[in-house]
């Protein structure tokens, strides 16, 4: 019997649509259908694979009021969100790739060393993995899906992606851009259903999994990608710390504490979740931001700034961090008041380390305020916590605040601004400690998605090497003296005239194609290159 499930609008619970749930015959039947579109694509060259992927920017600038429309209704977000929480960045993504990726994935050729390869040549090259897995959150449904997604194919495999349960007509939306960019057949499908489709995705064996969600979710699926194995990339939550300094412009830092905190209703995998402010303008700062918060607005008229919760859930975590803060002795800039699925973003302020507020992830408008004394104590509060995400650090002395934020425990960090480092499409993202590990985005992001293949070509024509058999003591010492040449202290001349007789082991080398054994050997030891 096939399972269904319905998607509901986050802005008035109305259902949108109901979908049957993907059962695992119908999962491993499409990742049969994916290794055969896989290979086909992995035929097309970067440069084709870049022309029809570039059409999507043109498809979505072309409906990008219906795509804006569709994911505000989905996920209750403000339509200025959407075009630039969702939108602007899988544009960005395009862009870079489309200038980038034949040059990140292009293959490579090394020198070899003429004594370890003679005659020989090395290089290595890009491959794409085959079928990639994308698994993906409700709070940035279009991006989140969308960016690793289109990297994947940049790479040259094909992708089964499952958007959130939350999510799936945004999933739906994706299907029908990316069916209109004239790809091979299912090469990009899609997956409906909770964590338990998941769970069959997973146990299809795709090649790679690309994750993005939470801890837990996230060390479930690294479990279970284990048993296969399966490697996997997973981009988990955040706690990020934001440190203002006394002399920061305040009123600028005071405008991005409350954008980083509140902008999509705090439900940003890198909102600022901690917020210390140092002692000399820690008072009149929060004074600010709670005159700042007062003038926000909430809601889907003309000028909301904090839309709809997209996960009603997750309200119960935020209730439970900001009653357990106030208990503490904490203050807050007002009650905690949800009306329908909207919610008014709180301050809080005299916050403490210990507070749940301040160590696990709250993913909702609230932002704890807390002061710091020195810059050493600003670095072990920010870095003591268990996620490693992004981070931001505010001073007009831009050497201090780079000097800080180098010394973060976290993947990435920007100073003077926030969240939208994120969006650079050139710089790798990803996290450290629980905000898990690998990288996307940029050079690194996308040779993430290729297995590297190395090969060594060898044109001796000799019958014989010397590292092959037979082994004697006679042979023994040779090698202790090629080793001892390569590696060992002083001028060659010192080096050669020490270990002449261990060397008469290569002595073929220089009777075979002797002029290029020569030229390769001379310029090895004079230039020492890296190989
Ligand atoms: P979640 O972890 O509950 O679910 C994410 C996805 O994983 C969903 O599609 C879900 O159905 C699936 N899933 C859950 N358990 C699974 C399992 N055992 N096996 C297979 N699939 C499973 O996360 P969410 O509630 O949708 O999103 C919120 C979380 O995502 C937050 O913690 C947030 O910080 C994190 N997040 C991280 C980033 C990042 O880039 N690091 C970005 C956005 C969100």
């Amino acid at each position: 019997m096939v399972d269904f499930i319905q998607a509901i609008s986050a802005l008035d619970e109305q259902v949108l649509n109901t979908y049957p749930i993907s059962d695992p015959a119908e999962i491993n039947r499409q990742i049969y259908a994916a290794r055969l579109s896989a290979k086909t694509w992995a035929g097309y060259s970067v440069a084709d694979r870049v022309k029809l992927l570039s059409t999507l920017k043109a498809i979505i600038l072309a409906d990008i009021d219906v795509i804006t429309e569709t994911i505000m209704t989905v996920t209750g977000k403000v339509k200025t969100e959407v075009l630039l929480g969702e939108i602007y960045p899988v544009l960005e993504l395009l862009r870079y790739y489309e200038k980038n990726a034949a040059r990140i994935l292009a293959p490579c050729r090394l020198s070899t060393s003429p004594l370890a390869f003679p005659n020989a040549s090395a290089q290595f090259e890009r491959r794409p993995y085959g079928v990639v897995a994308i698994i993906s959150p409700w709070n940035f449904p279009f991006q989140l899906t969308l960016s690793p997604l289109l990297t994947a194919l940049f790479g040259g495999n094909a992708v089964i992606f499952k958007t959130s349960d939350l999510s799936i007509p945004v999933g739906e939306l994706i299907m029908q851009l990316l069916g209109r960019c004239d790809l091979p057949a299912e090469l990009v499908q899609h997956v409906i259903g909770k964590a338990e489709t998941g769970e069959h995705l997973i146990d299809g064996r795709p090649d790679l999994i690309f994750f993005t969600g939470g801890v837990k979710a996230g060390r479930a699926i690294m479990a279970r990608a284990a048993q296969h194995p399966v490697p996997v990339i997973l981009e988990l939550g955040g706690k990020d710390a934001m440190l203002v300094f006394d002399d920061a412009n305040l009123r600028r830092a005071c405008n991005a504490a409350l954008y980083g905190a509140f902008s999509n209703s705090g439900q940003v995998c890198v909102a600022v979740e901690r917020l210390y402010v140092q002692d000399g303008c820690y008072r009149q700062f929060v004074q600010m931001l709670q005159d700042a918060t007062a003038k926000l607005t909430v809601g889907h008229g003309e000028t909301g700034d904090l839309g709809a919760l997209t996960s009603l859930d997750q309200y119960a975590i935020v209730e439970a961090h900001y009653r357990d803060a106030l208990a503490k002795g904490a203050k807050a800039s007002g009650p905690l008041q949800l009306n329908g699925r909207y919610l008014q973003p709180v301050v809080l302020w005299d916050v403490t380390q210990d507070m749940r507020i301040m160590r696990e992830e709250t993913f909702g408008a609230l932002l704890p305020v807390m002061a710091f004394s020195t810059e050493e104590q600003a670095l072990q509060l920010a870095n003591d916590s268990d996620y490693g995400l992004n981070a931001s650090v505010w001073s007009t002395d831009i050497d201090k605040a780079e000097r800080v934020a180098k010394q973060l425990q976290v993947g990435n960090w920007a100073v003077n601004d926030v969240i939208k480092n994120i969006g650079h499409a050139g710089l790798p993202f990803g996290g450290v400690k629980n905000s898990g590990f690998g990288r996307y985005h940029g050079a690194e992001g996308l040779r993430n998605f290729t297995a590297t293949v190395s090969g060594l070509t060898s044109r001796s024509k000799l019958d014989d090497e010397p590292n092959w058999f037979p082994y004697s003591d006679l042979r023994y010492l040779q090698m202790r003296g090629f080793i001892d040449f390569i590696f060992g202290n002083g001028s060659l001349w010192q080096r050669i005239s020490r270990n002449w007789q261990a060397l008469q082991a290569f002595r073929e080398y220089g009777q075979s194609n002797a002029r290029q054994h020569w030229e390769n050997f001379l310029i090895f030891i004079f230039r020492r290159r890296d190989y």
